[in-house]
């Protein structure tokens, strides 16, 4: 099979870092910059950073309408972090720019100011070798508040939602391209490519 292409948005945040990851998992990165660029790819990343920033800019690059409808069209989308605000339908506070498109309430700096990063271990469900727990970083992180019946969720801390999926979106709440461990980026290539040999079925 070609190697697939996943673009990552490249506004503003952590967006080199997935880049390496996804080469270093085999497949083809490249950073987005222009809503034109986004038909290059067969599965988008929002990166973490700041998601006020990122909506504005989504905005003035005039990504909003291309990213919904890739995504409806069933393009697999990775949201962390500011990433997962971004995907949101809701937030439980506040009014800012949001793609709307995953059945989940957030709620952003969810663990106060005085815990601003920190690191932890989880235990991931429907994720390779599950009984291996995770090292996730968590900045500024937000939690999922609430989920709609669509949604599954994979993993929580203190009984939060921080990693969900509903059909081909995933997000998570902590940052997993500054770890060395790869199986949250490799189950988002696996739902690529299975999305891909669909298309390529069907085409
Ligand atoms: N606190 C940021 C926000 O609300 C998210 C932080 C991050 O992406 N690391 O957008």
């Amino acid at each position: 099979m070609k190697k697939p292409t996943i673009g990552v948005l490249a506004l503003q945040g952590a967006f080199r870092e997935h880049l390496q990851m996804i080469e270093r998992i085999g497949a083809r990165g490249i950073g987005i910059k222009y809503p034109a660029e986004l038909h290059l790819c067969q599965g988008l990343v929002i990166p973490g950073g700041e998601s006020t920033t990122i909506g504005k800019l989504m905005i003035e690059y005039g990504f909003l309408e291309g990213i919904r409808d890739l995504v409806r069209e069933g393009m697999p989308v990775f949201g962390t972090c500011a990433g997962l605000i971004m995907l949101a339908k809701r937030l439980d506070e506040g009014d800012q720019p949001l793609l709307g498109l995953m059945d989940i309430t957030v709620r952003r700096n969810a663990f106060g100011r005085q815990v601003d990063s920190f690191e932890t271990e989880l235990y991931l469900e429907g994720i390779e070798e599950a009984d291996n727990p995770y090292k996730a970083v968590f900045i500024r992180a937000p939690w999922i508040e609430d989920t709609g019946p669509e949604v599954k969720v994979l993993g929580r801390f203190e009984g939060k939602p921080v990693i969900a999926r509903q059909d081909g979106m995933l997000v998570c709440a902590f940052h997993p391209e500054l770890t060395k461990d790869s199986r949250i980026h490799r189950h988002f290539l696996k739902m690529v490519n299975e999305n891909h040999s669909v298309t390529a079925e069907k085409g």
